[in-house]
């Protein structure tokens, strides 16, 4: 039997993203010891019953002494502050790695949290569901998923290993592995993933608050596209409003474009442009016939198929 990638695994947050690490690790054999931390004490004594790590501990420092690779799972603004609380305990040498959706600010928050001596490589699991907390995670959530890994400029002797290594956990997760820079990954989200969520809580709070005035019938015919934003408007709200407030500048300028093009299609139904409209349908068409052949069409976060996990 070969040796598994990572020694001692600590997975600090043990939510639906947290949780589904810990299953596939522990599935896959990529770690041959788990740690699990979570800040509550509810979800601790949940993550004990499920039997999902080998220990489960309440001190953040003891999390993760002497593990090789930690892992924080926990909402994108919480990820600087749960690294400086756990920093005591880290082992010179160990990886230092997160699952955020948000990579400029959380990856600078993370240095800023850890002694020099650690190896710090912000990390991003394009998958997800809407669903939160530890029963909801499961093993196979990245298979088959882009994980994009954001290494930081770094002159120091090791590095390029420990980003081998960390690429290597991800692998034998099932992911394909992404490397990228942080403000280039926070772009690309901010279109793929951020500004639909933004869109989705935005029409589902509208037509709520036209149900007043329809009297139920939003509800009622939700099945021609407003479930799916419902869906999709389910997400957590902690996680969001984290997104939205750490990637913002990405966010803004994504928002402006959207909303100029926006007015160009006002335009042309106000003016009966008929061609204008079928020649964007037949484009955005054309892109999720793309993204289906590409394999991806559940992989952005909360986009997932509705999965709940074994
Ligand atoms: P989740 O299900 O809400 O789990 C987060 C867990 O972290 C909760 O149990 C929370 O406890 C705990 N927590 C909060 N602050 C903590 C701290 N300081 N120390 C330890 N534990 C703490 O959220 P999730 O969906 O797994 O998301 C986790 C991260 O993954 C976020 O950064 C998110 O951006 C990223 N992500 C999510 C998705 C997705 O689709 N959901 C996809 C890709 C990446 P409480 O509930 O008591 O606060």
């Amino acid at each position: 039997m070969t040796a598994p990638i990572i020694q001692r695994l600590a997975v600090i947050g043990c939510g639906l993203i947290g949780a589904s690490v810990i299953r596939a690790a522990r599935a896959k054999g990529a770690a041959g010891e788990i740690v699990a931390y979570d800040l509550s004490p509810r979800v601790r004594a949940r993550v004990r019953e499920l039997g999902m790590a080998d220990h489960v501990v309440d001190d953040p420092i003891e999390a993760v002494r002497g593990c090789d690779l930690v892992i924080f799972a926990v909402p994108s603004a919480a990820i600087g502050p749960a690294a400086a609380t756990s920093a005591p305990g880290m082992a010179e040498g160990a990886i230092v790695s997160d699952v955020g959706s948000v990579k400029g600010a959380v990856s600078d928050a993370l240095a800023a949290a850890v002694a020099p001596g650690v190896f710090v490589i912000p990390g991003h699991p394009i998958a997800g569901t809407e669903q939160s907390g530890p029963d909801s995670g499961f093993a196979s959530l990245f298979e088959g998923r882009w994980t994009i890994l954001c290494p930081r400029p770094s002159e120091q002797p090791g590095y390029d290993a420990a980003l081998e290594r960390l690429t290597a956990f991800w692998t034998a997760l099932g992911a394909l592995v992404e490397l990228m820079d942080a403000s280039h990954h926070d772009r690309v989200l901010a279109v793929t993933s951020h500004l639909p969520h933004l869109i989705a809580y935005n029409i589902v709070g509208t037509a709520a608050d036209l149900e007043a005035v329809s009297e139920g019938e939003v509800m009622k015919y939700s099945a021609g596209g407003f479930r799916d934003f419902t869906r999709i408007a389910a997400s957590d709200p902690i996680m969001w409003r984290d997104v939205f407030l750490l990637n913002k500048d990405a966010v803004l300028e994504v928002l402006g474009r959207f909303n100029e093009d926006l007015q160009a299609l006002s335009r042309a139904i106000r003016w009966g442009e008929g061609d204008k409209l079928e020649a964007l349908f037949t484009r955005t068409r054309a892109i999720r016939k793309g993204i289906v052949a590409a394999g991806q069409e559940s992989a952005e976060p909360n986009f997932g198929r509705d999965r709940k996990g074994p």
